[in-house]
């Protein structure tokens, strides 16, 4: 689960790291008192969306004049916001901040996350922080230093000093970077994140350390005990499709190809996309009806599917396991029954009583391409897609 900005800047202060003052807004009318409240004579507005390269897309906006910052208010507060990281739509901004500009003299990079090789949490650290940090990874990863910390104590100040020698800090600052890395640790363990990043953690000119962004994301399945973080959810910043689909028990995520997929298991799932991309297809979706699926969630993963604005031919893959493909035949026609079938579709069915499942869908009297052979189904379903 992301968070926004404003969230874990307040967690930030919490614990102990520094962060610039700012007012949280919703309504651009309230842009001039946070400006008076704020005081100074520069303001950074900038949107409340879960994605990052706000910056890029127009997002976040310097103000010279309270006049400004109203207009950038207005401007962005009701609209969506198109960032290199959201799709075509973008996200809904429904929240501001205003925050007092800082004097910057240099952006650094500070991310904690779960480094599954080294099993550990691990530090990551570049002097090359700001907006272009993805293109540092690219073209000189070896700009961005990377430290495992021990998984079975608690993060030293000596490592955090090892981290700081690495990134050329001056000793002046070694207090300063520690206590907010000590911050960040203890915030990761603490509340089950699995990526905490400060990009920028700038150094101000005159010589402070502040967090001017963070970005965490927790770990979903720890959210049961982690009540507070639960209550930060904000579903408006969610994919409706994907939202709707979990509600049904429904592995969904969309993605920006032509062939919607349905199928039973991640595995599977996993195979039928390559195999899609093989024959020169691509996905519009991951979606997984599970094991034990009913006509009822088959039915909703068909109405999903197709509200996909992408989709142009549906693939559906079923392995029968314990589930009976005779049994999958009935719901797909029960389904489109239900729902509709707007889009060319090619249904193979696999296993237990697949020939029985095969039969009910070639006797129905819709439109439905059936196919035993994974292979010849997904050349046939990237053709249609054409
Ligand atoms: P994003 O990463 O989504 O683009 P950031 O919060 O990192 O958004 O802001 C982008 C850039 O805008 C920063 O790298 C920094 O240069 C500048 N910036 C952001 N907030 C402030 C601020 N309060 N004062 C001065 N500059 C800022
Ligand atoms: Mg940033």
């Amino acid at each position: 689960m992301n968070i926004h900005e404003y969230q874990a800047k307040v967690l930030f202060k919490n614990y102990g790291i520094n962060v610039p003052n700012f007012k949280v807004i919703s309504n651009s009318n309230e842009t001039k008192n946070a400006c008076e409240e704020l005081g100074g004579s520069v303001w950074v507005v900038k949107a409340q969306v879960h994605a990052g390269g706000r910056g890029k897309g127009g997002g976040v906006i310097v103000c010279h004049t309270i006049e400004d910052a109203i207009s950038a208010s207005k401007k962005l507060l009701g609209s969506n916001l198109i960032t290199p990281q959201t799709d075509s739509t973008g996200q809904p901004i429904n929240k501001i901040i205003v925050e007092a500009g800082q004097e910057i003299s240099k952006e650094l990079y500070l991310g904690l996350l779960v480094d599954r090789a080294t099993e550990s949490i691990t530090i990551l650290a570049s002097t090359e922080g700001g907006m272009d940090i993805e293109e540092v990874a690219t073209n000189s990863p070896e700009k961005i230093i990377k430290q495992a910390i021990n998984p079975l104590g608690k993060l030293e100040i000596k490592e955090c000093h090892e981290v700081a020698a690495k990134i050329g800090l001056s000793l002046s600052l070694y207090d300063q970077f520690t206590s907010t890395m000590i911050g960040l640790y203890n915030i990761f363990t603490d509340n089950d994140a699995n990526l905490i990043e400060i990009n920028p953690l700038i150094i101000t000119s005159n010589n402070n350390i502040i967090a001017l962004d963070g970005k965490i994301d927790f770990d979903d399945n720890a959210l049961y005990r982690n009540e507070e973080i639960s209550s930060l959810r904000d579903i408006e910043q969610e994919d409706k499709k994907e939202r709707s689909a979990s509600e049904h028990q429904l592995n969904y995520i969309s993605l920006d190809g032509s062939v919607g997929c349905m199928v039973n298991g991640a595995g599977l799932a996993m195979a039928t996309m390559d195999l899609i991309e093989y024959h020169g297809g691509s996905p519009a979706n991951f979606l997984d009806v599970g094991g034990g699926t009913t006509s009822e969630r088959v039915a909703k993963a068909f109405e999903i599917i197709q509200s996909g604005k992408n989709v142009k031919a549906i693939l559906v893959n079923i392995f029968g396991g314990i589930v009976r493909c005779d049994l999958i035949a009935n719901g797909i026609l029960q389904a489109i029954e239900k729902v509709g079938l707007t889009l060319p579709i090619v249904v193979r069915l696999e296993g237990t009583n697949a020939q029985e499942g095969l039969e009910i869908l070639n006797k129905s009297n819709i439109n439905i391409v059936t196919e035993a052979d994974l292979t010849k189904a997904a050349k046939k379903i990237v053709e249609m897609a054409k």
